[in-house]
């Protein structure tokens, strides 16, 4: 069967640095994918080139076998927080709004349908209250609400989260969390980066594990295992499934086979 979302050596450069080497991998249809690795590893980099926010260099982002530009459904991306322009002087309604368009509609009016959508999604995502708010008053867990609530109001097939969970409070995580459960429901195809490990490990389905090139991908348990995060994460601490590990740094980056275990702290109780 073919993946719902397939990447095929993806490779993207700021100038002469690759921030993505030929990177492959597929999410099955309903799927719902973390993709985790070190700060610079390049995952908002795979959004936006996986929504044509920046060109690549070479590789195939496919949607259902077709290339993106030809695939028809709506793909929903919410950039993480700092990327975005929080002045942008805008109401809160407007920004859900903007979900409406890029169906072809662009420029026309939103018909009570799209009015009805937008005010579901503004509902669902509790911040109904806030409609007529310039965007740039909201506290950060608001924000993020907002945004979800614009991704929804596509009524999306594919929903790219970048680091949803990141500079909220708890209980927008908690129901960006429902948020997700729900799509699940829906057989929404979901990728989602996060830095919290035990969430990817815990929640998701498919794990991507990367550091500039993939190191993994596919279920938790196999993604997750020392010698892959010693190759991502070598020289910092993690934690997974409530077990932290300290990947040792001098081990680090060789391709010498032994001494490669990754943790004096593997099995000590994390927090
Ligand atoms: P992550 O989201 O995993 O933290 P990014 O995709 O933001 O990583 O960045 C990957 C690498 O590309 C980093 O080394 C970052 O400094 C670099 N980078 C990101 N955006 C730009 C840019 N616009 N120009 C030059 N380098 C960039
Ligand atoms: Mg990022």
């Amino acid at each position: 069967m073919t993946d719902c979302l397939e990447l095929k050596d993806v490779t993207v450069r700021y100038g002469a640095r690759f921030a993505l080497d030929a990177v492959s991998f597929g999410v099955p249809q309903g799927a719902q994918a973390a993709v985790v690795g070190p700060n610079g590893a390049g995952k908002s980099t795979l959004f936006k080139a996986m929504v044509g926010l920046l060109p690549m260099v070479s590789g195939q982002v496919l949607l259902h076998g077709q290339l993106r530009a030809d695939y028809k459904e709506p793909v929903a991306y919410v950039p993480q927080r700092e990327e975005v322009d929080w002045r942008f002087p805008v109401t809160v309604f407007d920004v859900v709004a903007m979900g409406r368009y890029g169906r072809g509609k662009w420029l026309k009016r939103l018909t009570s349908a799209d009015r009805r959508t937008v005010r579901e999604s503004l509902d669902r995502m509790d911040v109904a209250d806030l409609a007529h708010r310039p965007i740039g008053e909201l506290s950060g867990g608001q924000q993020q609400r907002v945004f979800l609530a614009r991704a929804l109001a596509q009524e999306p097939h594919v929903l790219l989260l970048d680091e949803p969970f990141t500079g909220v409070d708890v209980s927008t995580r908690e129901a960006t969390l429902e948020l997700l459960s729900g799509l699940r429901a829906n057989g929404v195809t979901v990728l989602v980066s996060t830095h919290d490990l035990d969430l990817a490990a815990s929640r998701f389905d498919v794990v991507v594990l990367l550091n500039r090139r993939l190191i993994h991908a596919g279920p938790p348990r196999e993604v997750f295992t020392e010698e892959h995060l010693h190759e991502a994460f070598g020289g910092q601490m993690v934690v997974v499934d409530g077990r932290m590990i300290v990947v040792d740094q001098c081990c680090c980056g060789g391709d010498a086979e032994g001494g490669g275990s990754a943790g004096d702290g593997a099995g000590r109780d994390g927090r």
